[in-house]
């Protein structure tokens, strides 16, 4: 049994907007255990997309559509699928009261064409929108189920779990979800993880996949075909041998960030931390903040970033400041300190470098990035990276490492549990 997901909008063909409603469904799919053959994207355009629904229908089990549920003429999803599956649309009442029971209670007025919204093909079943006013539809024919939704995330989401999860799982009950933990690896690259782990990247079940992102690893491991509780274990078996192999590398589980592993390491063991940015512009405080909590151990953060700045308000000497436009490993250190004993903190961390798309010099090219830690008993540490990227991805790099310097010292001079 399978599944294809048509995403429906000319902006989408466009590249106005990005389509994440695939994305969305794709994944939630996968977790009730639907395979996904095929992702289509089809404009406006009613000869193709009937043409579209008609294939997508002969080869699936459920054919899922997002977009052009609208009042319109360019929202024709309804009419391709009804002309698809040879069948009209009719006015339903059910529809219609569910649609007008929000126009109501939100005090909107309904202008003539609304009622278009209200047309469900014959033998179809419609699907309340509680947040915007396109009602979604289905129908079953053949043991085939086919759903409309409409194309705003908002409204597709709580739909999507609401009825379509319940109603796929009702019509095929014999699937057999996938159970998968991905954990989170930084410091090595995707190239090194795979190399760590050839024997088990090979594996039928559970299977073990990397995926790459700025700065990070994460690795899939997914066992399927079995209950539970078997899957669970088989996965935990896996996920041992590869924190065994990759040790300290492996600092987060499933939705768990860099981030949150350092809060929760800051937090047991009762540091505290301050953090000076140049390079990265503020990226490192915003993540740390991201973490409700994070006031416990996260003092104080300063954007400095011109040279003024740095000599001024963190003390760093002129001819430092002035050398390699501060870019270089006294530069990187003595912010660090400084930040640390200007809050009063156990920790300072900082960044400085070049990133881009102009600068750079001599001695220290585009991309280069230094990171100073400091520790009130351990002293100063420096760390340097080249990463010649595009200017967001250049910053996000230089903070993720910057995070993960200081998650590997914690790791390394506290231990990961205390
Ligand atoms: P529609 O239901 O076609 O009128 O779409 C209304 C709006 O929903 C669009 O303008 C987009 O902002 C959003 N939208 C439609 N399709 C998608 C999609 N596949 N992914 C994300 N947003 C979408
Ligand atoms: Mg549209």
């Amino acid at each position: 049994m399978h599944a294809e997901i048509l995403s429906i909008g000319t902006e989408l063909l466009l590249g106005e907007i990005t389509d994440t409603n695939a994305q969305y469904i794709s994944s939630r799919l996968r977790d009730i255990g639907v395979n996904v053959y095929r992702r289509i994207t089809v404009g406006d355009n009613p000869g193709r997309l009937l043409s579209a629904f008609e294939d997508s229908i002969q080869r699936a089990d459920v054919v899922i559509a997002t977009g052009g549920l609208g009042p319109t003429d360019d929202d024709v999803t309804a009419r391709c699928l009804a002309l698809a599956l040879k069948r009209n649309l009719s006015f339903d009442e059910n529809a219609w009261d569910s649609m007008r029971k929000l126009f109501i209670e939100r005090r909107w007025t309904s202008t003539g064409s609304d009622r278009k919204q209200a047309y469900i093909i014959d033998g179809g079943f419609f699907i309340p929108n509680h947040v915007g006013t396109a009602p979604g539809q289905g129908i079953m024919i053949d043991g085939k189920l086919a759903l409309l939704l409409p194309g705003p995330p908002s409204e597709m989401k709580p739909m999507f779990e609401n009825y379509v999860i319940p109603l796929i799982r009702e019509h095929f009950p014999s699937l057999a979800p996938i159970h998968y933990v991905n954990l989170n690896i930084a410091g090595l690259g995707e190239a090194r993880v795979a190399e760590a782990l050839a024997d088990l990247l090979g594996c039928p079940n559970p299977t073990v996949a990397p995926y790459a992102g700025a700065g990070q690893v994460r690795l899939r491991i997914a066992a399927h075909g079995c209950d539970k509780g078997e899957a669970l274990a088989m996965i935990s078996k896996v996920e041992k041998e590869v924190r065994r192999r990759l040790g300290h590398h492996v600092y987060g589980k499933n939705e768990e960030t860099l981030e949150m592993a350092l809060g929760t390491l800051l937090g047991r063991i009762g540091l505290t931390l301050a953090v000076a940015e140049s390079v990265t512009g503020g990226l490192i405080c915003h993540r740390l903040t991201e973490v409700p909590g994070s006031s416990k151990y996260f003092k104080m953060g300063m954007v400095a970033y011109s040279p003024k700045v740095k000599i001024a308000n963190l003390g760093v000497p002129p001819e430092v400041v002035y050398r390699d436009q501060s870019v270089n490993e006294e530069a990187a250190g003595s912010m660090a300190e400084s930040v640390r004993l200007l809050a009063g903190t156990d920790l300072g961390l900082a960044t400085t470098g070049f990133a881009g798309p102009e600068g750079g010099t001599r001695d220290e090219p585009l991309g280069t990035v230094y990171i100073g830690l400091s520790h009130k008993k351990a002293g100063i540490s420096i760390h340097k990276l080249i990463y010649p990227s595009s200017r967001p991805r250049a910053k996000a790099y230089a903070a993720q490492r910057a995070l993960y310097v200081l998650y590997r010292f914690l790791v390394e001079h506290y231990g990961k549990r205390r």
